[in-house]
């Protein structure tokens, strides 16, 4: 999931900047650029030498910004920092982790944000939702792009799976992941549901499809696969499923 591959343009001022699956993403705005998400400490140099690639410019990249505080999404960040002087926003939830350096190279935010805050460049807003569950401070990302003249949706999901070793009933001598787990994934399938979406992304290519899509991309490119509404709704009806299934297993055992 973290083998090199040709970046690429999306729709509008979005680019695939990322690894096989390890997503990351450049929104380019007339001031400037954004990073979305580092990716492993492996993925940072990728990520460098794909913007190089697209003829953007690292010095160019004012904001990061992480889907979430995992190795594969946050591992990078210390390094793109180091290398584009860029601020780094991050959802106050996911602050200690980023800071700890436990599990991935530390890294300080600049900016701390909550629910709802939005960062603006060059006329680009994103918005900040706060989906947590995943991670505590797992962010979902929204913005609108243009293309071709039309207005499009851009959510770029940070993660509603659930991972094999968590638990999301707190008994005793068995802790939840982490407290109020349960009651953060129900928030956020409620608030994946809520968001309208033309082009759906996320941090790992496999949420949307990324390997067929870009396929079928290069074949016919009058006709953009990453706009997919339908898609969209279907991993959030999938992930929340695998959830539930998740909660009935452990509320029988
Ligand atoms: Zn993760």
């Amino acid at each position: 999931m973290n083998q090199p591959v040709s970046p690429f343009h999306i729709i509008g001022n979005i680019y695939y900047v990322g690894a096989s699956d390890i997503a990351s993403y450049l929104i380019v705005t007339r001031h400037g650029d954004i990073l979305l998400d580092g990716g492993f400490v492996e993925t940072a140099p990728q990520i460098e030498a794909n913007i190089r690639t697209l003829g953007f410019k690292l010095s160019d990249v004012k904001i990061l910004l992480n889907s979430h505080e995992h190795l594969d999404h946050a591992g990078g960040l210390a390094e793109l920092k180091r290398l584009t002087h860029a601020r780094l926003v991050a959802m106050a939830q996911e602050v200690r982790t980023l800071e700890s350096g436990k599990s991935f190279p530390a890294v300080t935010p600049d900016r701390i944000i909550h629910d709802g805050s939005t960062v603006t460049l060059g006329g680009v807003t994103l918005t900040a939702h706060l989906t947590p569950g995943h991670t505590p401070g797992c962010t979902t990302w929204t913005m609108l792009t243009k293309d071709n003249g039309k207005p499009y949706h851009v959510v770029f999901v940070g993660s509603a799976s659930v991972l094999p070793n968590y638990k999301l009933i707190d008994r005793p001598g068995s802790p939840a992941t982490y407290p109020g787990i349960e009651a953060d994934y129900e928030k956020t399938f409620r608030v994946l549901k809520s968001l309208p979406c033309d082009v759906f992304l996320g941090a790992h290519g496999s949420f949307y499809s990324l390997v067929q899509k870009r396929e079928a991309m290069s074949k016919h490119p009058a006709q953009n696969p990453f706009i997919d509404p339908a898609g969209y709704q279907a991993y959030v009806a999938h992930t929340e499923a695998a959830f539930q299934a998740e909660l009935r297993r452990e509320r029988q055992g």
